[in-house]
């Protein structure tokens, strides 16, 4: 856990634009951008995906998500936005403390990932 770049990133220990912040979640933009607007939401409890959640875990990031809708003006989401969660080796998780991506900012295409 002490080694977990979002963990750091919270303590501020690793330098961040962080764009919104509550008691359960914060969102900071994507140092490598895959869309026009990638931003990411990370809880503040250290969990490394969705199978270590705890009920209170999904409860705070339900509250966070539900924050989304009310920041979309300001970052840039009004068009809409996909929210992403990657979870695991094919889906080429690096991050291992549960975190949703939110890209926008452009229309989004939805590419068949078999090919
Ligand atoms: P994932 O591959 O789903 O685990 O996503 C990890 C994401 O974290 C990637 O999109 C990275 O670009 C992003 N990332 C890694 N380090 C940082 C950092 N220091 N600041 C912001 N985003 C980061
Ligand atoms: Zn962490």
């Amino acid at each position: 856990m002490n080694d977990c770049i979002f963990c750091k990133i919270m303590k501020g220990e690793i330098p961040s634009e962080k764009v919104y912040e509550d008691d359960d979640v914060f969102v900071i933009r994507d140092i490598d951008p895959k869309a026009e607007k990638h931003y990411l939401m990370i809880p503040k409890r250290h969990y490394k995906t969705i199978a270590e959640m705890t009920d209170d875990d999904a409860a705070a990031l339900i509250r966070g998500l539900r924050r989304i809708p009310g920041l979309v003006d300001r970052l840039g989401l009004s068009g809409g936005y996909r929210l992403v969660i990657n979870q695991g080796d094919d889906a080429g998780q690096t991050v291992f403390h549960l975190h949703v991506h939110i890209l926008g900012g452009q229309p989004l295409d939805f590419p068949d990932l078999r090919k």
